[in-house]
């Protein structure tokens, strides 16, 4: 059985009294609770701190992720963020491999790879993003290049209970471009990415395993994908800036 999860990636959006303003609006419109539905927010590192603070103040019913992570535990990494830092700032989930970070950053499998070990040992859950071009999904491509991240990013990743660990599929080509993929898009790659978990960690881990879909998900669209037997919720950009349409996307998980 896997909890559905809505995760919130700010981006680099918010100032830090924005950010704690609309965490604050988050707390307000989740008032209710969000059942049995995980709800992450990953606000940029600057702003952390201070939504870790409304976090804690208000008992908000919502936890706290990064955006980025660096695998060492300390030193001249100037402007890098360790693993340990997230932890001790409350910080439960990290984003690693968007693809922004990948195409912007040069972040590749193997650094995607480092980083869920470092994260996983400080017991934050990895939030690890696939997703293809464009052109690979032109080329009829797609499912062989996402199952081939998914093998290179969990290479070695080692964990007990599958709630550690959390998979979005996220296709370039949708994330921010209103372009978002169909439901039968979403679950023809989750499908094929649980297949490859079965083959990495067998079976009974892969069905634990919660895999999220990101590219355009909104209030409008999130009840499709969840839908899907693979996809377990959304990894969100444009629709979490806004505390309302973001707990939209929670209600329509709870559903
Ligand atoms: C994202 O960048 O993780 C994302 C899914 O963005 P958007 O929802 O804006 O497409």
């Amino acid at each position: 059985m896997r909890n559905r999860m809505i995760a919130g990636n700010w981006k680099m959006n918010k100032t830090f009294s924005e950010g704690v303003e609309l965490a604050l609006g988050l707390v307000e419109e989740l008032a209710d609770g969000t059942g049995s539905v995980d709800v992450v927010v990953c606000p940029p590192a600057i702003d952390l701190k201070g939504v870790a603070e409304v976090i804690e103040q208000s008992s908000a019913p919502f936890a706290l992720g990064g955006q980025n992570v660096y695998w060492e535990e300390s030193g001249a990494y100037t402007g890098e963020t360790a693993p340990g830092m997230l932890e001790a700032v409350g910080a439960a989930y990290c984003i690693i491999g968007h693809s922004e970070r990948r195409s912007y950053f040069g972040e590749t499998d193997e650094d995607v790879n480092k980083k869920a070990k470092a994260l996983l040992a400080h017991g934050i859950v990895p939030i690890s993003c696939c997703g293809e071009s464009l052109e690979i999904r032109q080329a009829g491509e797609h499912v062989a290049f996402v199952v081939d991240q998914v093998r290179k990013d969990t290479e070695g990743l080692e964990f007990d209970d599958p709630a550690r660990y959390v998979i979005a599929y996220e296709p370039i080509w949708a994330i921010g471009t209103g372009m978002n993929a169909t439901a039968d898009d979403a679950q023809e790659i989750c499908g094929a990415i649980r297949a490859t978990l079965v083959e990495v960690f067998g079976e009974e881990k892969a069905a634990g395993i919660r895999i999220l879909y990101g590219g355009s998900a909104k209030p409008e669209n999130v009840g499709g994908y969840l839908s899907m037997p693979d996809v377990d919720g959304a990894l969100v950009g444009g629709a979490s800036l806004k505390a309302d349409s973001f707990a939209a996307m929670v209600k329509s998980a709870m559903a």
